[in-house]
This record gives structure tokens, C-alpha cells and sequence, in this order.
């Protein structure tokens, strides 16, 4: 017996849209547009905050730990509160 995970798999596990594994991919037709980070709020909803794979372009874990640290430095901003981290920004 093979035991075989299809993208359904990851959906099924997941949730994730498609059974992608990854957000968005990064093609030499939308890199240009797609280094752009995206909003991580929604017009009309206040108090509400996304990160993750699918606002930061990339994909994966290192990308989405990226879109935690944009976010919170975001809110920070908000709240006039130093953005104070282990690994300062360059
Ligand atoms: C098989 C596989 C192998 C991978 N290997 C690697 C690898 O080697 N290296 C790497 O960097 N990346 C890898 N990835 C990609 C990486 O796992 C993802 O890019 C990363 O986990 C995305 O993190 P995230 O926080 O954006 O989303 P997720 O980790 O998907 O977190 C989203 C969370 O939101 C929850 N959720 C969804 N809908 C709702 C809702 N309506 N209400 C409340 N909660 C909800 C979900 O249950 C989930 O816990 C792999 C992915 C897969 C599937």
C-alpha cells in the first residue's frame, strides 16, 4: 500500500484554499507586483488584523513569521508604543 498526499490532503488538513501548501507564487510575470506587501486590514473593519502566508508574498514559514513581525510593528505604530524586538530592523 502507497500512501499519497494530494492537495486535498491538504485541504482536509489544512483548510488551507485549494490545498495549496504555500501562498502566494512568486512568477517572473508577477514579482513585480507581488514584493508589494499587502494590507493587512480591511477597509470598514476596524480592530481586525491579518498575517500570514496569504498577505506576504512568498510563502511558507519564514514568510508568514515576517507578516507577524510587519503586523505587530503596524500595531505598535497605532498605539505610539516602541516597537521593541530581539532582532532590530537593519
Ligand atoms: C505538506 C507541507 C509542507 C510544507 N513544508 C514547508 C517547509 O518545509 N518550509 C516552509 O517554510 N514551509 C512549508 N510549508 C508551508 C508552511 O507550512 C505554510 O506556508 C505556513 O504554515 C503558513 O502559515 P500561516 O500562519 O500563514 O497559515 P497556517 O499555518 O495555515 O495557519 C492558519 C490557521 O488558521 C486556522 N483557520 C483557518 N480558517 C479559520 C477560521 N475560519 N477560523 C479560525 N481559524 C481558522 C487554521 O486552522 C490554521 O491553524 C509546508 C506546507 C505543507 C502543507
Amino acid at each position: 500500500m502507497t500512501d499519497v498526499a494530494t492537495p486535498m490532503t491538504f485541504e482536509r488538513y489544512t483548510g488551507n484554499w485549494k490545498g495549496s501548501f504555500e501562498g502566494w507564487q512568486l512568477t517572473p510575470e508577477n514579482s513585480y507586483v507581488m514584493m508589494k506587501p499587502l494590507s493587512q486590514t480591511l477597509p470598514g473593519l476596524s480592530n481586525f488584523y491579518m498575517c500570514g502566508q496569504w498577505v506576504e508574498p512568498g510563502g511558507g514559514l519564514p514568510t508568514g513569521v515576517m507578516s507577524a513581525r510587519r503586523l505587530i510593528k503596524s500595531i505598535c505604530k497605532e498605539d505610539h508604543k516602541k516597537f521593541k524586538t530581539s532582532f532590530p530592523d537593519k
